[in-house]
């Protein structure tokens, strides 16, 4: 299950993906139902004062989905539709969130991705990499996986568990099926 909420903004719709609160998986890849009319059009930025080590992790994610498919591209900086920036919520449970705008054409039109610097403050770099990973695979339009291998599976802890910082197939399956 997907939360998401939908609010309006000036320009389009923004949706918020939240990670958090999946119980059943039975499934695997999901698709949020939205998808850039350019996947290899991404560029992210950060907003200022982003810690080094967020922007390393991001340098890091991003590559790691450049590597899995030839279907998408994101790069740093470019067209600058994908924002990154950091809050530090402790007591929050969440580690990253993204929420996606979306166009006219209901197609995806940016992203702007959440990290909890709070929540992930222990964290190696590698899993850093991957929290960053995640929340990037939300921005090219995949939602929670329920694949316990997957880097689209909801729980930091499960990825860490499993050692999953890159895509796997089953996220590279739902590339294919969006692009
Ligand atoms: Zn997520």
């Amino acid at each position: 299950m997907i939360k998401f909420s939908i609010k309006k903004a000036l320009l389009g719709v923004a949706l918020t993906v939240f990670c958090m609160g999946i119980t059943g998986v039975a499934f695997a890849y999901n698709l949020m139902g939205y998808v850039w009319s350019n996947p290899k059009g991404l560029g992210y930025y950060f907003a200022s004062g982003t810690p080094s080590d967020i922007q390393t992790a991001a340098s890091e994610g991003a590559n790691a989905w450049n590597n899995a498919s030839s279907l998408i591209y994101i790069g740093a900086g470019g067209s600058k539709n994908v924002y990154i920036k950091t809050v530090s919520q402790s007591g929050s449970a969440f580690s990253g969130m993204t929420d996606l705008k979306l166009g006219w054409d209901s197609k995806i039109s940016s992203a702007a991705i959440t990290i909890n610097t709070a929540a992930i403050s222990n964290y190696t770099s590698l899993e850093k990499k991957g929290t960053l990973a995640h929340e990037i695979g939300h921005a090219f339009g995949l939602g929670e996986s329920g694949d316990l291998w997957a880097l689209m599976y909801p729980y930091d802890s499960e990825r860490i568990y499993r050692g999953t910082y890159v895509p796997r197939d089953d996220d590279k399956q739902g590339i294919d099926a969006m692009y």
